[in-house]
């Protein structure tokens, strides 16, 4: 039998301080085939230009160091369903600085969170972050694809559920929207009870009706501090958490989400925690120690 465990592409999210290219070496040393990284600080509105040599630095090692996919986390500051809209002209804009710089290091994706309702009404705050990401796929072209994150259900969530994340990647046009990210932590805590068969294969159905199965092009594996339903977006070190090694385990190993890259974002207390929760990924998925 084909042994598709052995193809997974395994990593985490990693520091971009001393340069972009020094998350690809982060990356390597800790075993990872694929990567997450922020493109520049992820809290402040103001970008640096990213130096030529940066880019074709980043460009080579990531071919040496065999890394792919890449995948840029979008801007937390971003919120395309922003009711004023001055935050949503500057969401825009940071947008498409994201997939500029995605472009220039030849990542393969950025992911973001859509938005936040910030105390309007979730329908109307989705519709107004389709109109956002329009306005971004009207702009320009990239290769780069954008995809959309499921999130954990917090006040102000405007895709938690699939079928939100289906009205969005639906209702933008053009090629800007590549598919979508699933986050184990923010599925659970929004009530998708993937730690057993039934849910998994209720999820999975879901998603191909609503929006196809192949396009889920990532995988953000975390275990979760909150409860099932709980709404809370708080991620933990995989197998402390409510979801647990055997609940991960099954949910990545089931056939249709066996092919999908895994990115972890777990926590980082300690210095030995990234390589902590990789091994715990490892077993679970070639049974290695
Ligand atoms: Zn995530
Ligand atoms: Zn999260």
């Amino acid at each position: 039998m084909y042994n598709w465990g052995r193809m997974r592409r395994v990593g985490v999210h990693t520091s971009i301080a001393g340069g972009l290219s020094r998350s690809l070496e982060r990356a390597h040393v800790l075993g990872c085939t694929t990567v997450q990284l922020f493109s520049h600080s992820p809290r402040g509105w103001a970008v640096k230009a990213i130096p030529n040599e940066e880019r074709e630095r980043f460009a080579s090692l990531r071919r040496d160091l065999d890394i792919s996919p890449v995948y840029i986390h979008a801007s937390y500051l971003i919120n395309m369903a922003s009711p004023e809209a001055a935050l949503r002209k500057k969401s825009i804009a940071m947008l498409r600085e994201e997939m500029d710089r995605a472009d220039a290091i030849g990542a393969d994706y950025v992911v973001l969170h859509t938005g936040s309702a910030s105390g309007d009404d979730a329908a109307v705050s989705r519709r107004r972050a389709i109109g956002a990401l329009n306005e971004v796929a009207r702009s320009g072209r990239w290769a780069a694809g954008l995809l959309l994150e499921n999130t954990a259900g917090e006040r102000g969530d405007i895709s938690s559920r699939v079928a939100d994340l289906a009205e969005i990647f639906h209702g933008v046009g053009g090629t800007l929207v590549a598919g979508v990210c699933i986050d184990t932590c923010h599925a659970f805590s929004a009530g998708y009870d993937i730690r057993r068969d039934d849910g998994i294969r209720a999820v999975a159905e879901e998603i191909d009706h609503a929006i196809g199965l192949e396009r889920v092009r990532l995988i953000h594996l975390n275990d979760a501090k909150g409860d099932l339903r709980s709404g809370a977006d708080r991620h933990e070190h995989i197998g402390l958490g409510r979801i647990g090694t055997a609940g991960l385990r099954r949910f990545v190993l089931a056939a249709p989400f066996r092919r999908v890259p895994l990115i972890l974002e777990t926590p980082k207390e300690r210095e030995t925690d990234d390589a902590r929760n990789l091994r715990a990924v490892r077993k679970m998925l070639f049974g290695e120690q």
